[in-house]
């Protein structure tokens, strides 16, 4: 099944929902970054997550970042999606490995530990972006950005991610689902809907059954009317090329490229997102040199 994200509405305009399948993706994410299980799942709900919040922007160009920051040996979380539900990631430490939590579950909260923070950073191409931060409520990704809902953007919102690694390490399942009440919503709705997602089965059992993003809204949503509003794909993209990271070295300025010249002689970065090395030589960085105009 490709990746997907589903947005759906009730009727009665009270609850808009989002479900998203994303093992495909999740699966290139380990294979680019060779993550064990816990930094898959960390970095798997943080992808499946932006990959829904970035479908809910409105403009084109506009870019939704996710930073999980944690005093936990992982490190740190980092997911950026545009609106069209391109998403990339990486994970400080994809090495890392934890005993199963008590109830034999990868031990994210504990790899991505409690005192740090959740920030949501949105460009929408105005001078400065918007963020909003939250302190972490348990490290497990979904519950800190349902805190972040409730306390950054007054959204009741229940918030589910799952990623279920393979004994191989690649990904076997993943997907997730944001429902959140709007204004109009009364306490009667708000009940409904928690009865339900309290006995939902985990979303990972619900993707590797096979079931797509518009089954689980159709779990959901079951007591209520409700309409699909938008179908969309999802995947990882990085979007990196030689230029962008020449504009990058243009931007250092005459004097730092100057000094990388004189010191190092070439220069050599490695993409983040998708780990492909750019090379440049003695040469070519003097080309950027004359392009620099500061
Ligand atoms: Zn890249």
């Amino acid at each position: 099944m490709p990746d997907h994200i589903v947005r759906a509405l009730s009727t009665d305009g009270t609850i808009r929902a989002f479900a998203a399948i994303t093992t495909n993706l999740v699966n290139e994410a380990q294979k680019i970054h060779n993550t064990y299980p816990i930094a898959t799942a960390a970095l798997g709900r943080t992808l499946t997550a932006a990959a829904m919040m970035g479908a809910m922007l409105k403009g084109e160009q506009d870019i939704l970042t996710i930073q999980i920051k944690g005093d936990g040996p992982l490190g740190g979380v980092v997911a950026v999606a545009d609106s069209r539900a391109n998403v990339k990631g990486y994970v400080h430490h994809p090495h890392v490995e934890l005993p199963l939590k008590p109830n034999g579950k990868l031990d994210v909260g504990g790899a991505i530990g409690r005192n740090g923070y959740l920030s949501v950073i949105r460009d929408l191409g105005l001078k400065e972006p918007y963020v909003g931060q939250v302190p972490l409520a348990t490290g497990e990704i979904a519950e800190d950005l349902t805190l972040y809902y409730a306390r950054s953007e007054q959204t009741p919102s229940a918030v589910a991610l799952g990623v279920l690694v393979d004994v191989d390490l690649s990904v076997k399942a993943s997907g997730g689902f944001i429902i959140q009440l709007m204004p109009e919503a009364d306490d009667k709705v708000a009940e409904k809907l928690e009865n339900v997602i309290s006995q939902l089965s985990p979303v990972t059992s619900m993707v590797s059954e096979g079931m797509n993003a518009e089954d689980i809204l159709g779990k959901i949503l079951k007591d209520f009317e409700w309409n699909i509003s938008e179908k969309i794909d999802t995947r990882y993209e990085c979007g990196c090329s030689r230029e962008r990271i020449e504009r990058a070295l243009i931007s250092l300025g005459k004097k730092e490229l100057e000094d990388i010249i004189e010191e190092q002689g070439e220069a050599e970065l490695t993409c983040h997102f998708c780990n492909k090395i750019y090379h440049f030589n003695k040469s070519e960085l003097g080309a950027l040199l004359e392009k620099s105009t500061r």
